[in-house]
């Protein structure tokens, strides 16, 4: 599921957009949520054309205008930039528009509203020449404009089949197993309690998971699970998400805050980052300022350290180590903006380097800044876990390549990668296998399993007397590639987690067991079949007494053998007519159907469908009234 953002002035029309391709009015939503949790959690998506839903990040509030909109768009697939086309770009245009490209945000869309203003074309192509002129150098630089009006609806069905094409391109947000879900909404809901929203990465959330909620580490249990209007077991990364947490009260969490499951993040109050100040900021930037760090949806005051320098000016790049008053919740690699609290103006923003440094850093010391230089680059093992999450499963040639690090570098870094049990190769073993080969990073590949294992054992909950689940419907239940499950299927079956039969998929230690009733059924069934062995009930006798599950588990533990659909004898039984029916043969040269009856002493009802059994299985060929033994093959 992908997850969008709007930006661009006040009053150009974000909202009555959205509403125009959501038919939901945001400010209405406010109203909805407090009734029902299956009603309305204050999402707004929209439907693409190929079906897929998108989630649309909205989050009203009366704050200043741009930290409302910055709470918001962290973890957005893409933005829509929108432009009034009466006004064209005004200075919060170009603040957003800088914050999208310091957050990073590489697919978007211009938006000209209003269109149904301007009579003159002529005017139209002049301001999309100077919103293209402000995308110039910014992440957005070659996003396509797109000319509607919200009042008329003209040019919608281009907007979202324009959306459909460059979400095409975004690869899915990775699972990382470890979840994390910065909060930009509490409320609560009568009969549900308390409910946080928020755009979900790094992990899933499943219903009845432990979660934490940081920095306040406060504890609380997954009642329910919710994106748009579903209810779901599991809330997969990158969607919109909302947790009824139990355990927790809404006076207890805070927008800004995060859920986490236990043990995978730490807050913290000092941070090691890359920066850049803007280039139109108004004023060089001084060791030693107070500012606003905005990362996910939490803000905090913040003491800024210049490392390496003593100011930047506009447009300069630099090194700095953030004191926080207040701790936040932040990995290596998240994003982040600084803002000027009074008179507010955002400064600049960057990478987190490092969430946890040991100490205060000497400001000019050359051993740290060379760190820094490294650890902006990435390690070359860093780069290809990247471009692994980001392809999903790749051959390691198509992973490499996407780092674009030589040959040898590359070769050493996927040493270190598998020794360390960080990447997973599912077929093939190094860089030669090429294009061949299949790698997961270490963390999908665990959560694939994980889910596998979720599955099978959902499905043993839900037919205990099914030896495994039907290898299709698995496949199809995890979308994903035929030859990915094969070998997924293979590689966990080796380990010995499942089994695998022809058909079928398994947990290894699921076994077939039978309830009290079940088991006398059983034991009836048997007894009735021993004292008739060669005229024993019918398949449809056997189904009516029994039941249908217990007969075909019957079946599955090898306990019945089937001759024919309406024909099946204790396994045991069967094996002794056929050893006998083999023996004739092998005295007489040949069998009749007759004989074989006399043999049981029962009656063709029993015996004609096993004799054509046998010459199915290949045991016999029939030769006009009699069966002789298939001559082995040469
Ligand atoms: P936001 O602050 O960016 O969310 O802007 P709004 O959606 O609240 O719109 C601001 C004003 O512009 C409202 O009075 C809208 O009715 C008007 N407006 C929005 N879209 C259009 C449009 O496509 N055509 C016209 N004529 N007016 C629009």
């Amino acid at each position: 599921m992908r997850v969008i953002g709007t930006a661009g002035h006040v009053d150009h029309g974000k909202s009555t957009l959205i509403a125009a391709l959501t038919g939901t009015h945001p400010d209405r939503l406010k109203e909805e949520r407090e009734r029902e949790m299956t009603i309305d959690l204050g999402f707004g998506w929209l439907t693409l054309p190929g079906g897929e839903e998108i989630g649309i990040v909205d989050v009203p509030g009366h704050r200043d205008f741009i930290e409302n909109m910055l709470s918001g768009i962290g973890g957005i697939d893409a933005a829509l930039l929108i432009v009034a086309a009466d006004e064209g770009v005004m200075p919060q245009t170009r603040e957003h528009l800088a914050i999208l490209d310091l957050l990073q945000i590489e697919k978007g869309i211009v938006v000209l509203t209003k269109t149904d203003l301007i009579q003159d074309a002529g005017w139209l192509d002049l301001v999309e020449s100077d919103v293209h002129a402000s995308l110039k150098g910014t992440t957005l630089q070659y996003a396509p404009c797109v000319r509607v009006s919200a009042r008329t609806r003209q040019g919608l069905d281009a907007l979202l089949s324009t959306l459909d094409g460059i979400l095409q391109e975004t690869a899915p947000r990775p699972d990382l197993g470890r979840p994390r879900l910065p909060i930009d909404r509490v409320f609560s809901i009568a009969g549900y309690g308390t409910v946080v929203t928020g755009t979900l990465t790094d992990g899933r959330l499943k219903t009845g998971d432990e979660v934490q909620v940081l920095p306040s580490r406060k504890q609380g249990r997954i009642r329910g699970l919710q994106t748009h209007k579903q209810k779901e077991e599991t809330a997969q990364p990158g969607s919109r998400t909302a947790v009824n947490i139990s355990g927790l009260a809404v006076e207890e969490i805070s927008r800004g805050e995060v859920v986490v499951t236990p043990n995978h993040y730490l807050a913290t109050r000092r941070i090691d980052a890359f920066f850049r100040h803007l280039p139109d900021a108004s004023a060089p930037l001084k060791h030693g300022t107070e500012v606003k760090l905005f990362t996910g949806t939490s803000e905090a005051i913040t003491k800024l350290r210049l490392l390496g320098a003593e100011s930047l000016n506009p447009g300069e790049k630099g090194w700095v180590q953030l004191e926080l008053r207040e701790p936040v919740v932040v990995v290596r690699g998240d994003r982040y903006i600084l803002r000027r609290p009074s008179p507010s103006e955002t400064l600049g923003g960057g990478i987190v380097l490092d969430p946890h440094p040991k100490s205060r850093h000497k400001r000019f010391d050359e051993m740290v800044l060379k760190r820094f230089e490294s650890m902006l680059a990435g390690s070359p093992a860093d780069l290809l876990i990247q471009a692994s999450l980001a392809l999903g499963p790749a051959s390691i040639k198509d992973v490499v390549s996407r780092t674009q690090l030589d040959a040898e570098a590359a070769s050493q870094a996927l040493d270190e990668l598998t020794a360390e049990k960080r990447l997973v190769f599912l077929a093939g073993s190094d860089l030669s296998s090429g294009s061949d080969s299949l790698v997961m990073a270490a963390s999908a590949y665990e959560s694939l399993s994980v889910k596998i294992e979720e599955l099978l054992r959902q499905y043993h909950k839900q037919f205990p007397l099914r030896r495994g689940m039907p290898r299709e419907e698995l496949k199809s239940k995890l979308q994903v590639s035929p030859r990915l499950f094969n070998v997924m299927i293979k590689k966990l079956s080796s380990e010995g987690g499942i089994l695998e039969g022809g058909t079928w998929v398994a947990m290894s230690g699921h076994e077939i067991r039978f309830d009290a009733r079940q088991q006398a059924a059983v034991n009836k069934l048997m007894n009735q079949c021993a004292s008739n062995p060669f005229s024993p009930p019918t398949l449809k006798e056997m189904q009516t007494a029994a039941g249908e599950e217990v007969v075909a588990a019957l079946f599955d533990l090898g306990e019945l053998a089937q001759v024919s659909p309406e024909v099946a004898f204790r396994k045991s039984d069967y094996d002794v007519m056929v050893g006998r029916i083999r023996a004739h043969i092998e005295q007489q040269g040949q069998i009749s159907v007759a004989e074989a009856r006399d043999l049981f002493n029962t009656s063709r009802k029993y015996i004609l469908p096993l004799m054509e059994h046998l010459d199915a299985i290949g045991l016999t060929v029939r030769d006009g009234d009699f069966r002789r033994l298939k001559k082995a093959r040469a």
